[in-house]
Parts: C-alpha cells; structure tokens; sequence
C-alpha cells in the first residue's frame, strides 16, 4: 500500500547541505520508490528554492513548514502561500505543535491558511496531537477532534488533505507513542474525519520515528506513513525509514 514519508527539517540544513542531501538522495533511492510511495520535503524557507530545484527531475513534493493566512500585503517577514506555489511548492505543513507554542498559531488562523493553499491547489499537512498533561489527564481524544473539528470542519470535502499526527510529548524526545496509542488514535481520528464528511485523505504518525520502529509503526491500520523530525536529517536514516 502506498504510504507518505515527509521529512520536516525544522530551523536546519543551509542551502549547501540540503543540495548534498538531495544529491544523496537522487542517488540512494530505489528506482520506482516515488511511483509507490510518497515522499515530501519541507525544508527551512532559506534551502526551500534549492531544494525544489535540486528535485525538480523527481516526484518529491516540496513545500514550506508554513504560510500566512494572506497571499500577499504588508507583513512583513510571512511567507506567502501563493510564492511558494509560484516557487514550486506543492504541499504546506501547517499547524506544527512548534507552531501552535511558540508562534500562537490558533484555530482561526489555521482555518483560513487551510483553505487558502487548497484554493490554491497544494496540499495541507494538518498536525495535531495532544500535549503530555492532556495525555495525563484522558484528554488526547477530546484535543484531536477539537483541533480537527475547529479547523477543517467547513472546508472543501472535495479536496485532498494529510493529517500528520503527533503527540507533542513524541517529538523530538525519543519517546515514541506505543503501538496501542497510536492504533487507538488514528482509529479516532479516522472516524471523525469520516463522520466529517472526508473521503480523501491519509493520516501520518509523527514522534521520534526512527529506523528501528518505523516498520511496527508502519503497520498499524490507518498509519498511512510519517512526519519525521530528526532522523530525516540525513539521508541514510531517512531512507531506513522509507524501506523499513
Ligand atoms: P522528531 O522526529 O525529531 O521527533 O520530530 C517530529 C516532528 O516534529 C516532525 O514534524
């Protein structure tokens, strides 16, 4: 079955190691694997140009970490959803966890940035997942259906869109999600997205996936592939990953 591995690379990789990371890349993956899987780049905004570039002769998808709710004005130092598209970009990550704490991304804004890239033809990667108080207190359910039912409840059914989800306390930690918790949540979320009227759409595990838990992850129904953070840094733990 075909399965999505998308690498967020945070606030990393100048434009130099992201072309050497491409370079490998091209090289090291099986022929065929894009035809099978997906595979989706976000880079930091200064490599993004150089990424799309370096993979402009292969089906990777590349796109920003986020957008501004608006494609163009006066704000200064926002990205804009419409030069990405114009740049290239094919998909948006939207509503990362780092987004939401440090950055005050909120459901409103969330909202509008969501319909803006599908209006504008690319691909939302939704995140959502609870923080580790809110696993504490059996609020994980409640927080993933407010966070997908407050953002995408009015949105266009008819257009694709990726639900990356990540339990904050799994990011960047090691502590990856059990394989009970992450059947019992993306089951969750696979009903709510049904019970909300979606039809296209796939769900991704992101939290300390690494090559070594990438398959038991893998296999679990309704994981239809992963949001990595550090071990989509280099290519060889990325492409562990892809095989795996
Ligand atoms: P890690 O894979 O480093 O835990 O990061 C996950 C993440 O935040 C991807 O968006």
């Amino acid at each position: 079955m075909k399965k999505i591995f998308a690498a967020n690379w945070k606030l990393q990789k100048t434009p130099t190691e992201a072309t050497a990371f491409c370079d490998q890349l091209k090289k090291q993956i099986p022929s065929g694997f894009l035809d099978r899987h997906e595979v989706f780049i976000f880079p930091q905004n200064f490599s993004f140009a150089t990424v799309v570039d370096q993979l402009k002769s292969t089906k990777v998808v590349v796109g920003p970490q986020h957008v501004h709710t608006e494609k163009s004005g006066a704000y200064t130092g926002e990205n804009s959803a419409e030069i990405a598209k114009n740049m290239g970009a094919k998909a948006v990550l939207l509503g990362h966890s780092e987004r939401r704490q440090y950055f005050n991304e909120n459901s409103v804004a969330l909202n509008k940035k969501i319909k803006l890239v599908q209006e504008l033809g690319l691909i939302p990667v939704y995140c959502i997942g609870e923080t580790l108080a809110e696993r504490e207190a059996n609020q994980t359910q409640i927080v993933c259906e407010k966070q997908l039912t407050e953002v995408i409840a009015d949105i266009d059914k008819s257009k694709r869109i990726v639900i990356a989800y990540e339990p904050v306390w799994a990011i960047g930690t090691g502590k990856v999600a059990t394989v009970e918790q992450v059947k019992e949540v993306h089951l969750q979320i696979y009903n709510k997205m049904k019970s909300l009227g979606f039809n296209q759409f796939e769900i991704l595990y992101g939290g300390s996936v690494k090559p070594d838990n990438a398959k038991q992850l893998g296999e679990i129904p309704h994981v239809d592939g992963f949001l990595i953070g550090g071990a989509s840094l280099e290519v060889d733990s990325f492409l562990k990953i892809c095989n795996a």
